[in-house]
């Protein structure tokens, strides 16, 4: 099927099958009209419209300027236009991640790797052998550990911990980020003694004589994590430079960055500028009264480029399901009396909103639980005054709602901010968390559909793989890499492979603000684009994860390359 092209940027009326010759601007020289980039013998999915497209894409600018058969692309070629044969091969357009951590992801690659540890034993083991490499004194951070995974399922102690690492203060975040264990050590360090009271909204786990164990729950961490020792900007830089090059070869293009300060801020400035940012990244500020001051008075920051925007607050109102943060309107099912935490309030959140939305900001708010998500609505709803898509307000994660709050988000126009793989990671014992009725609510993307409402896909990376096509696997088949349960856990809830693929590309754009730059495949809009080795809306569902990368392009540079060292300079 051939595309309808919209005419775009005056001059560019390239590429409708109507048109026999690209026409020429008054004033530019034949040559200026050929295309720098030319993908031929491709199958190209647009996203925008729906369907497929056998041919070639011509990249000018950066820009596309052409899509549709071979022959009409042949016209754009100039000695100077590189051409890359695709053989047949598949294209998407650049794949985004609606709710990531990159500079999150840049530390973590630095860290012990704890996830898949199947006991605390293994824990001990992997950070044990990382302090054999610091010096005395030095702290040791890594992340991933779940008790879930543990023979015991329970929440491990410090003891074990500090007797095997009784030199170096230890960090271990949990793998949903709303816990850490410590040893003795670091508790030193920080200050956590059996005199320690708990912050509202958090917890310091305790033994039968009050002493801590070493486990910090929500808020009890945030306090601990605003004691660490704080990277130097020469670490932000080097280690979010590591998470993009990390990511663009997994074939994202843009990706986000939820809840940062100026740190961080500064860090992606001075790489953009040093041409090191190989992709795209929209930043959320962190929910800080100073940061947000400042901000709001300045305005979002909108890049010419679109390389990096902010122009969105990342707020939280409660923990995550696995630690039993997650605020619940009624008990825990697998712990009578626990409802879980609210770490903020609804007036606080809707204040925050009322001021962005003012400022021409968007707000994202994290809601894991039920009650999380009806006091986030509840505030955003009253924010808004009625239904406004435009506002771009996100619920993070929205991961265990009501039947009726889904409707109503979708109402509201409020987007669904999901994540495919939190689903796979979660379906062993979210069950056991919220019981058969809830969970008609919980990781519900196809009721979001259903209602009409916007799904932008994400992966939370790092809490989860930053790999897009897992999150596209986990999305078509709610299954887990070795294809279990049979059938996907509660398999109404599956998306097609068009619907996930939009979901992680034109709808993740419009969740930025990004729709009209990036998203889909459409003359006019930049060449962001993956080509893929082995078609992953082809091929069979389980072999999507392994479908390899050949080129991820950004801005129609190629950053990334598989078997050479081609990497973009990122401009
Ligand atoms: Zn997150």
């Amino acid at each position: 099927m051939l595309p309808r092209f919209a005419p775009v940027l005056g001059c560019l009326l390239l590429g409708a099958v109507a048109v026999a010759a690209p026409k020429l601007c008054y004033g530019e020289a034949p040559e200026e009209d050929g295309a720098d980039l030319i993908l031929s013998h491709g199958v190209f999915y647009p996203v925008q419209p729906p369907g497929k497209v056998e041919g070639s894409l011509a990249v000018r600018g950066g820009r596309i300027v052409y899509l549709g058969t071979d022959t009409g692309a042949e016209r754009l070629r100039t000695p100077k236009t590189r051409v890359i044969d695709l053989r047949g091969r598949a294209v998407t357009p650049g794949l985004i991640d609606a709710h990531s951590h990159l500079a999150g992801l840049g530390q973590s690659l630095e860290q012990v790797d704890l996830t898949g540890a199947a006991s605390y034993g293994e824990v001990i083991r992997r950070v044990r052998e990382a302090a054999r490499s610091l010096p005395p004194g030095a702290w040791v951070r890594g992340r991933g550990w779940d008790q879930n995974r543990w023979p015991e399922k329970r929440f491990p102690t410090h003891q074990e911990l500090t007797r095997a690492v009784p030199d170096h203060p230890v960090w271990l975040t949990r793998v949903d980020g709303h816990a850490a264990l410590v040893n003795a050590a670091a508790m030193k360090a920080l200050g956590i003694d059996a005199a320690i009271k708990d912050p509202s909204g958090g917890r310091f786990l305790r033994d039968e004589a009050g002493r801590p164990t070493g486990v910090l729950i929500d808020n009890a961490k945030g306090w601990a994590e605003g004691r660490l020792p704080a990277p130097s900007a020469e670490d932000r830089r080097r280690t979010l430079r590591k998470a993009a090059l990390h990511c663009v070869e997994r074939g994202l293009t843009t990706v986000t960055d939820m809840g940062i300060g100026d740190g961080d801020y500064r860090a992606y400035k001075a790489l953009k500028g040093a041409h090191e940012l190989p992709l795209r990244a929209a930043l959320f500020l962190t929910d800080d009264k100073a940061l947000l001051d400042a901000w709001f008075a300045r305005g979002p920051e909108i890049d010419p480029d679109a390389r990096v925007t902010v122009r969105g607050v990342k707020m939280y109102i409660d923990g995550a399901l696995g630690s039993r943060g997650a605020a619940l309107i009624e008990p825990y099912s697998d712990d009578p009396g626990n409802l879980g935490l609210l770490v903020s309030t609804g007036d606080h959140l809707e204040e925050v909103a009322r001021r962005a939305r003012a400022r021409g900001f968007q707000v994202g708010i994290h809601a894991i639980g039920d009650r999380g998500g009806l006091v986030a609505l509840d505030a955003m709803e009253r924010a808004l005054g009625g239904p406004d898509p435009g506002a771009r307000f996100r619920l993070e994660h929205s991961q265990v709602l009501r039947l009726q709050d889904i409707q109503r988000m979708a109402r509201l126009g409020i987007i669904a901010s999901m994540q495919p793989t939190h689903a796979t990671s979660d379906m062993p014992w979210a069950g056991d968390r919220v019981g058969p009725r809830r969970l008609q609510g919980a990781y519900a993307w196809r009721k979001v559909l259903d209602a009409h409402g916007r799904l932008a896909l994400g992966s939370d990376f790092p809490v989860e793989s930053a790999d897009p096509r897992l999150g596209l696997y986990a999305a078509v088949t709610r299954q887990d890499l070795q294809g279990n349960p049979p059938g996907g856990w509660m398999p109404g809830e599956r998306l097609t492979r068009e619907e996930a693929l939009r979901g992680f590309t034109l709808d993740a754009a419009w969740s930025l603000f990004l729709e009209k730059e990036i998203g889909s495949l459409e003359v006019g809009k930049r060449a962001d684009l993956v080509v893929f080795a082995e078609d992953p809306m082809t091929v069979p569902e389980r072999e999507i994860p392994r479908a390899a990368i050949d080129y991820t392009v950004v801005d129609g540079q190629v950053v990334f390359a598989r078997g050479t060292s081609e990497r973009g300079s990122g401009r």
